[in-house]
């Protein structure tokens, strides 16, 4: 891929109003712009990263036994009379009027839509139990949309849902999901804790957040140095320095991004809804279920906040944008120019996805660029490329080295 044609409209000032890394790094590298508060186009660059997130997401979830669908943003207002949450969402729901004076809201969660659609189909405990999935743009009004996407008022967020028949369905599925969780989190590269939360607008009786830690966190979390107790600091107010309550360990406090909420909701909505099911003694019964959000917008900031350094960026090889960056130090027209447009050709013939920064610009302009679009491996085509050699950087370890270009689609790429 051409740098040129790839639109990353980075800027040379950074802009003011952006107070964290990942917000002053997603605006000035050309990720994403804003249109009003809290809502932005994610511009090539961050959806090709979003888009890699959600391919983790999926895999993941699909593996665990999830299916994938798609409801509408666009909700109507009877549904959440049904649910009784129309009255005690508040200002934070979208809120709007149709043509004929209807009412409705955009989503800012899929309960009702989810319940409506499932209790449809499923009458009997043989349907149980089920769980199905959306990755897709929800709407809160916030009081205070902050930080760039981490506090968006549209943002991108998967959805799962689950139905069960009996608590230890629920209690088995909620542990599968935890589990998946992990792997997705893992393979972002992210350092994280689960703690035990309050359950919000949502609902329901048990509910678990990820927290990415991160010092510019909104969330604090209270800890065991020792143990894994861990808790939203809303719901266990401990100072820190006393001792745990398992009794293993001293409390510490930390910053969190929550990234994930996974919820035990039983029959929250199954019953004003009055989703039931036939169970095997011929009785009819509320299906339990849980749900299970994850921040898809907000976890590329959480990524970014925990993998740069003074703005400079290296992306998780999971998520790279790009595998390898080759980056000609000559100017278009001339030998090695052409030399770089040969190589990348032969990386692409080897299955690398590769950005080449084929702009006219000084070599100070296109390094300030990389550190910005961060992937790991650069090429770089430089007076050696006359001897067939170029040297390739990992940007991680600090390293070059000197490599002949036969023998780049060998080299220890990671
Ligand atoms: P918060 O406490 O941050 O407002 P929440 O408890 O309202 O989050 P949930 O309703 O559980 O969040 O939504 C599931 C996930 O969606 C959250 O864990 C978070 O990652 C993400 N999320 C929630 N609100 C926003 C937002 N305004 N912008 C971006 N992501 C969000
Ligand atoms: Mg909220």
């Amino acid at each position: 891929m051409k740098q040129s044609m790839m639109f990353i409209p980075t800027l040379r000032e950074m802009p003011k109003d952006a107070e964290i890394a990942s917000h002053q790094i997603l605006l000035k590298g050309g990720y994403m712009k804003q249109h009003a508060a809290g809502i932005y186009t994610y511009l090539p660059l961050a959806y090709k990263i979003i888009q890699k997130i959600e391919v983790i997401v999926r895999e993941e979830l699909n593996r665990i036994g999830c299916s994938e669908l798609f409801m509408p943003a666009l909700q109507s207002k009877d549904l959440w009379i049904e649910s009784g949450r129309w009255e005690v969402y508040g200002k934070e729901l979208m809120r709007l009027t149709d043509r004929h004076e209807r009412e409705f809201c955009l989503g800012p969660t899929h309960e009702e839509i989810i319940t409506a659609v499932a209790r449809d189909s499923i009458n009997s405990y043989k349907k149980l139990p089920l769980a199905l999935y959306q990755i897709q743009t929800k709407f809160r009004d916030e009081f205070r949309p902050r930080f760039g996407l981490m506090r968006g008022r549209e943002f991108i967020m998967k959805d799962l849902y689950t139905f069960h028949a009996t608590p230890s369905s629920l209690d088995e599925w909620y542990l599968s999901v935890r589990e998946a969780y992990i792997q997705i989190l893992n393979r972002l590269d992210l350092h994280y804790r689960i703690v035990s939360a309050a359950s919000g607008q949502i609902g329901g009786k048990s509910s678990e957040e990820f927290m990415v830690l991160c010092d510019i966190g909104e969330d604090t979390i209270v800890y065991s140095d020792q143990s894994n107790f861990a808790s939203n600091v809303e719901l266990c107010d401990l100072a820190e320095g006393s001792p745990s309550p398992d009794g293993v360990g001293i409390i510490r406090h930390a910053k969190g991004i929550e990234v994930g909420h996974i919820f035990k909701l039983g029959t929250k909505y199954s019953e004003p809804m009055n989703f039931q099911f036939v169970d095997e003694a011929g009785k009819k019964n509320p299906v339990i279920m849980g749900c299970y959000g994850m921040g898809i917008s907000r976890l590329i900031m959480a990524v970014l906040e925990q993998h740069n350094t003074n703005l400079k960026v290296v992306w998780p090889q999971s998520i790279t944008p790009f595998d390898i960056h080759v980056i000609p130090m000559d100017k278009p027209q001339t030998l090695g120019y052409q030399e770089a447009m040969n190589i990348v050709q032969l990386l692409e013939a080897s299955g690398f996805d590769v950005l080449v920064d084929d702009r006219n610009e000084t070599a100070g302009v296109k390094f300030n660029d990389a550190d910005l679009i961060g992937i790991r491996y650069r090429v770089i085509v430089g007076r050696k490329v006359s001897e067939g050699i170029v040297e390739v950087k990992d940007m991680l370890n600090h390293t070059t080295q000197e490599v002949l270009i036969q023998d780049l689609k060998n080299y220890q790429w990671k």
